[in-house]
């Protein structure tokens, strides 16, 4: 019998952590068999869910109505929410298994996007989740796509469906972390393309990402996708950077 590369890197992590006791990789505590790998149980409940007061618009908490930002200069999509603030466990978490490559956090970080959703979300209203897309040479170096996989999780649990190779990633940027705020806009111009458009048409859709830092890949992915006349763009991400650089 063959195992499955994951099911086996699971067990053999599994073994190991009888031998060698793992340490919370967030507090460095000593763990034994907590519900979430490479973090304990205070941890994990310590991850900074966002709740309102927020944006109507962009989500950013701490604001009423909508912020300063959004009235200043209004979005291209409907609405954007986001689970957690990306700092201490969370962002321990993303870094795990994004960079890492612990994708077997995915069902845990897909749990906490469904058990958290915010109050005014609701994944009936969409016909289609977007995860954002990486460059086919991003994949191949990193193997899988974090946001794809975490819109198979979402997907399984929400009923909605996956929209795969409407919009791909044509220009193969810079990674935006490595980026200043400014940089990162103008990396991420003509980044995106359109396939299939009229799949999109007339459809809600809800585009999904990681991490939202300063905003410019969504606001790119969103810009193009309007090309292609959807009915309405709504975002999601995980989690959100607050005082991005
Ligand atoms: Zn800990
Ligand atoms: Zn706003």
């Amino acid at each position: 019998m063959q195992l499955r590369p994951s099911i086996f890197h699971q067990t053999i992590e599994t073994a190991v952590s009888f031998i060698y006791p793992a340490q919370c990789r967030v507090c460095e505590k000593i763990i034994g068999i907590e519900s979430v790998p490479y973090v304990c149980d205070t941890c994990w409940t310590n991850i900074d869910i966002i709740s309102p007061p927020w944006c109507e618009i962009c989500g950013i908490p701490n604001a009423e109505g909508i912020c300063a930002d959004c009235a200043t200069k209004p979005p291209q999509y409907g609405k954007l929410r986001t689970i957690g603030i990306y700092h201490g466990t969370l962002q321990h978490l993303i870094h795990l298994y994004k960079f890492e490559k612990r994708t077997n956090l995915v069902k845990h970080l897909g749990q906490l996007i469904i058990a958290n959703l915010p109050n005014d979300f609701s994944f009936d209203e969409y016909d289609y989740i977007l995860p954002i897309p990486i460059h086919k040479k991003r994949l191949r170096e990193r193997g899988f796509n974090q946001t794809m996989l975490l819109a198979n999780h979402i997907s399984k649990m929400s009923n909605n469906p996956i929209l795969m190779d409407a919009l791909i990633r044509e220009k193969n940027t810079s990674p935006q972390s490595s980026l200043d705020r400014e940089a990162r806009q103008t990396n991420i111009i003509g980044a995106f393309a359109l396939r299939r458009s009229e799949v999109v048409r007339d459809k809600k859709l809800l585009v999904l990402d990681d991490v939202y830092t300063t905003g410019a890949t969504v606001r790119e992915a969103v810009k193009v996708l309007w090309n292609a006349d959807p009915m309405e763009i709504d975002v999601l991400t995980l989690a959100r950077a607050l005082n991005p650089v």
